[in-house]
């Protein structure tokens, strides 16, 4: 009989069939807010199947068994129970959690697969991160550092020993920005020397786990984020790139290339053709006279609560204008203005895939969505009156005429469903591969990881150190605080003589 292999099979009660996994994180939790005696070992594990767990050791068997598990290394485990979860202040999402017991056997594994992830996230954008009384499950961000201050040591009021601190700000590319305390050694190793150059001011990402959401008192109750123990700040994660372009209802309002929405383009390399000096086409790539219209528009759409930019490549135009290209191109009659064709897919609503364009993951000056699919087109009947539709006429038909119901948007871009915000599956585990297109595909998992995970690809950062150790003149980064001093490490400063109110962003 074999037995369970994999934690998503587990069972509640004993478990003695040997299950692989990984470390993620490891940490002590102390009674009193950290300042007593430790309470147990919290770890997350994971598996080859990308799943996590939690798992604990109780506070009497820590001194025997905690030693035996190191963050990052992989172990096969027997004999171990499977229990309920704890209702609150979960690391993983789950409702059952591992314990190890005095029969826990933990043997390391040589060389582990690699398809065991080493990271364990379930991302909350940031301006859905809402400060509660009761934390169900740790709060998981992603941002990148635009401001970190210098770790400082405090005495918290009624309490006897010190504890460090520091406040780091993140930022997503909606400009949305929060504050994270870090605590103890989460605060003190937090350290970019090795991975900012200042010269190249590249861009540093934060993927955050196992923090509270809290008020931020000193500055308007605004949420911040505090670390718990059970968390970990990620520099620049190496997070494998996560499949699949997001879905968005959009109505077109009108199309900003009027009159170069369409190239002549190579028929079997469709790569851009070179107008000759005698008129003709001919292909820089193989030198071919075998040329057609390709569509190539740029076009606004929005949906309830904003508008963005888009492009369609010809395969994806054609699915919205149900023409091809060729048809609407009469090159012998040029007119001024858009074709009927083009005109009908005006307050137009698509559901489509979109995702951004790499040229806007690489300036924040450019912000467009590439069409990566026309999931649903608008049903044929207001097709009566697309000849009388208007030019970017917001009243015309159709506007106000959603396919699909959108939550409200926090963000300024087009409200987009977040369907993969969490650990990938190893990519060994999957069965599908996401649609590859050249043309848009960055080439470095690197920030295509980035993209998914901020939502809106990458940008320069603003440089601001943290010369400033109070928390009580905490201002997180408006462009008007902040001055123009490269990202770097910052003295630490002992300030253990302070009696502060930690009420701002209590540990516990
Ligand atoms: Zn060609």
């Amino acid at each position: 009989m074999q037995g369970p292999k994999y934690l998503s099979e587990l069972p509640k009660g004993r478990c003695f069939s040997p299950i692989t996994v990984r470390v993620i994180r490891k940490w002590t939790h102390h009674d009193s807010s950290g300042q007593g005696v430790p309470l147990y070992v919290g770890m997350v594990l994971a598996d080859a199947q990308g799943h996590a767990m939690y798992a604990e050791i109780a506070d009497d068997l820590i001194g025997e068994k905690a030693c035996l598990f190191d963050v990052g290394k992989v172990y096969v485990l027997k004999k171990f129970v499977v229990n309920n979860a704890k209702k609150s202040y979960r690391a993983v999402d789950r409702n059952l959690l591992i314990n190890i017991s005095q029969h826990t056997t933990v043997q390391v594994v040589p060389n582990p697969p690699s398809s065991i992830p080493e990271y364990i996230y379930r991302i909350t954008p940031l301006p859905a991160i809402k400060p509660v009384r009761f934390v169900y499950n740790y709060t998981d961000t992603i941002g990148y550092l635009i401001k970190y201050k210098a770790a400082h040591t405090f005495v918290p009021k009624n309490k006897e020993k010190a504890k460090t601190l520091r406040e780091i700000y993140i930022k997503d590319l909606s400009d949305n920005v929060m504050q994270v305390t870090l605590w103890g050694d989460q605060a003190t190793g937090f350290n970019i020397s090795d991975i900012y150059d200042r010269e190249a001011g590249n861009l540093i990402v934060c993927l955050i786990v196992g923090c509270y959401p809290r008020e931020d008192l000193m500055n308007n109750n605004k949420p911040c984020l505090s670390g718990s123990p059970a968390c970990s700040c990620y520099l620049n994660p190496n997070i494998p790139e996560e499949p699949g372009p997001f879905k968005c209802a959009v109505t077109v309002v009108c199309i900003t290339n009027t009159s170069s929405w369409w190239y002549m383009a190579c028929r079997p390399c469709k790569k851009k053709a070179d107008q000759q000096i005698d008129g003709s086409y001919s292909c820089p790539k193989c030198g071919g006279y075998n040329t057609a219209p390709r569509y190539l528009l740029h076009f606004i759409g929005k949906d309830d609560t904003s508008e963005a930019s888009f492009l369609a490549y010809d395969d994806e135009a054609y699915q919205m204008i149900q023409k091809e290209c060729e048809a609407v191109v009469n090159p012998l009659h040029k007119r001024e203005g858009l074709p009927q064709q083009l005109q009908s897919i005006m307050n137009k609503t698509y559901i489509l895939s979109v995702d951004l364009t790499d040229e806007s993951c690489q300036t924040t000056k450019i912000r467009e969505y590439q069409v990566k699919a026309v999931l649903e087109r608008p049903s044929k009947r207001p097709s009566t009156h697309r000849t009388t539709a208007a030019y970017h006429d917001p009243q015309g038909p159709g506007s106000s005429t959603a396919l699909i119901a959108t939550p409200p948007s926090h963000s300024e871009v087009l409200q987009i469903e977040y369907p993969a915000q969490s650990t990938p599956v190893p990519a060994s585990q999957t069965d599908h591969d996401a649609p590859k297109d050249d043309r848009s595909r960055s080439t470095t998992k690197h920030s295509v990881a980035r993209r998914r995970l901020l939502r809106e690809g990458s940008s320069p950062i603003k440089h601001t150190a943290g010369g400033d150790d109070e928390p009580e003149n905490t201002q997180p980064s408006d462009t008007d605080t902040e001055d123009t001093t490269p990202l770097e490490p910052c003295p630490k400063k002992a300030k253990s003589d302070t009696q502060t109110d930690d009420a701002t962003a209590s540990q516990e």
